[in-house]
């Protein structure tokens, strides 16, 4: 990779990076947008340890402040709290359940009984129906899976008969378990023969397919999961929770649980 192309990756990073989107669509666009050869995991992470050195350079007054309150006890309780809290949220859940031993079993109860699902999405471009004809290469896929969940519902909007679009096909966590490691040619073949069962008339209009695939997808239902959910959002000692696994699996879940959560720690301090 160029010189220049390393310094464009870095300067979309450090600008991107403390936005609230994605910490790896960006670099995921950049190649894509400019046809450049994608620059591989090493690539990424290594932006992301510069990042990291950015965080410690700007802030490490701050640093010396929290870890200094932290781990001697001095500073004021703010920055002790502060200190604890982003250790605690830097352990995924179930680590910190096993780790966070005063929580009361009720609450490590509830916590266990989260398991995240796998997911894969398997979207489709299509092309417009006057486009030129496309045939895109199908291989084997395999015979007792449906490799799609929504019956090609879920979809961008507008007249693909006009301008194209795009399918975006779920394969929840059953279906994903069993196809998890096929190679994605096949799975790719698997999506486009149902696609074509259920719309043969953009059988010649494929023009991309993406595999993606989603090892924490989504909480899963298991029995008696709802009964959890009160004690999910309750707080214990001064730690608040919230995410989808609190709510419900979805945005506008996650978001609610977030405000929840303002909410009952705005409730302790006022
Ligand atoms: C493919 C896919 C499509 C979806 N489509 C839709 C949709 O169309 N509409 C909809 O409403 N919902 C959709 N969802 C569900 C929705 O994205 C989630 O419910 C929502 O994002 C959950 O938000 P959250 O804040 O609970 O968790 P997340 O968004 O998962 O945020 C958790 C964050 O914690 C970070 N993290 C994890 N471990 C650590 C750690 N140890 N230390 C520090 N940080 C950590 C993660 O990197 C992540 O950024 C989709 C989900 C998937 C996977």
């Amino acid at each position: 990779m160029p010189v220049w192309q390393a310094v464009v990756y870095g300067v979309v990073q450090g600008l991107a990076e403390f936005l609230p989107i994605s910490s790896s669509a960006h670099l995921t666009l950049l190649p894509w947008l400019f046809g450049w050869e994608d620059p591989g995991l090493a690539f990424d992470v290594a932006l992301h340890w510069g990042t990291l050195a950015a965080v410690l350079a700007v802030f490490w007054k701050d640093w010396i402040r929290l870890l200094g309150a932290g781990l001697t006890g001095g500073g004021s309780e703010t920055d002790r709290r502060l200190f604890w809290g982003l250790v605690i949220s830097a352990l995924p859940a179930s680590v910190a359940a096993e780790v966070i031993e005063e929580l009361p079993g009720w609450k490590l109860h509830a916590l266990k009984a989260i398991r995240y699902g796998r997911f894969m999405t398997t979207n489709v471009v299509v092309s417009a129906k006057d486009a030129r004809p496309t045939r895109y290469p199908l291989t084997a896929a395999r015979s007792d899976v449906a490799y799609n969940l929504d019956a090609f519902v879920i979809r961008t909007p507008g007249n693909f008969d006009e301008h194209g679009g795009c399918f975006h096909n779920i394969v929840g966590d059953p279906t994903a378990r069993v196809i998890w490691d096929d190679p994605d040619h096949t799975i790719k073949t698997g999506t486009l023969r149902e696609l074509f069962r259920h719309h043969p008339e953009y059988r010649e209009r494929v023009v991309r397919v993406e595999v993606q695939r989603w090892p924490h997808g989504m909480p899963l239902y298991s029995v008696g999961r709802m009964k959890t959910y009160e004690q999910l959002a309750e707080p214990v000692g001064g730690i608040h929770f919230c995410g989808d696994y609190t709510w419900a699996s979805n945005m506008e879940g996650a978001a609610l649980s977030g405000e929840r959560a303002a909410r009952q720690i705005h409730g302790t301090q006022a």
